[in-house]
């Protein structure tokens, strides 16, 4: 399993791109979330129409989703045919609907190639791949995402935002890659991760490799002071652009 990195921002950070991660196993391609400024990061890896499968998107969050009607409005110019995946929370269809209609009149009705949404509530098999989702604590509606590829299989979690709950801890336990959003130093919100919380959360869940994302913009500025209070963790914060094998 390849995953790369192609932002690891939170919504309002004038250094980096939002959120956005490039899946790859068995065959299949998957980008998981689609903020407001990630499409030229996914077009600058490829601008093949048919290049991705599918999307992830944990919520509906600017900084998770904005950017879906631009990546296939290039899609729909740059000639694709086949269907396109759509995995989110109960509701998707409608909301990304409603998000494509204000962004490009039209486009639900006469894109060329057919949107194939899976609202996600437990679990989805999608060939060889399984996805399993549970909810956290955001202001909205989140899904932590567990995805298991290949053979022999490799186990990719990821948190979206808010904070974990202990059914979200027992769903990435074991994985090959966690990739969890921290967005504050201390504490915790009823909507956000700390670092502090994610020492717990490392505990629980041990998985092999823990990658920080969405952290503050104000907090990302410390990120080798936080690699070194907690080194003996092993944690990395990951720069737009790094590729992780696993
Ligand atoms: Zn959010």
């Amino acid at each position: 399993m390849k995953v790369s990195f192609l932002g690891v921002g939170e919504a309002f950070d004038e250094t980096q791109t939002n959120v956005c991660i490039l899946v790859e196993a068995a065959g299949r391609r998957m980008l998981v979330e689609c903020g407001a400024n990630t499409p030229s990061e996914v077009w600058k890896i490829s601008v093949r129409p048919d290049f991705l499968d599918g999307v992830f998107i944990s919520h509906f969050h600017a900084d998770h989703v904005f950017g879906l009607p631009s990546l296939l409005m290039r899609m729909w110019e740059d000639g694709r045919t086949r269907p396109f995946y759509l995995f989110g929370p109960v509701g998707s269809q409608r909301h990304l609907e409603r998000l494509m209609e204000m962004a490009y009149p039209g486009m639900v009705k006469h894109i060329p190639f057919t949107l194939r949404f899976r609202e996600l509530q437990r679990s989805h098999r999608w060939d060889d791949w399984n996805l399993r989702v549970v909810n956290t604590r955001h202001s909205v509606q989140n899904l932590g995402l567990r995805l298991e590829a290949g053979k022999p299989q490799t186990v990719f979690c990821y948190s979206g935002d808010g904070m974990f709950t202990p059914t979200a801890a027992k769903l990435y336990t074991g994985a090959d890659l966690l990739v969890h959003e921290a967005y504050l130093e201390d504490g915790q919100t009823k909507t956000h991760c700390s670092l502090v919380q994610l020492e717990r959360l490392h505990d629980l869940a041990r998985p092999k490799q823990m990658a920080l994302v969405h952290l503050r913009r104000d907090l990302r500025k410390q990120k080798k002071n936080i690699l070194k209070k907690y080194r003996q963790r092993k944690w990395t914060i990951p720069e737009s652009g790094d590729v992780f094998t696993c």
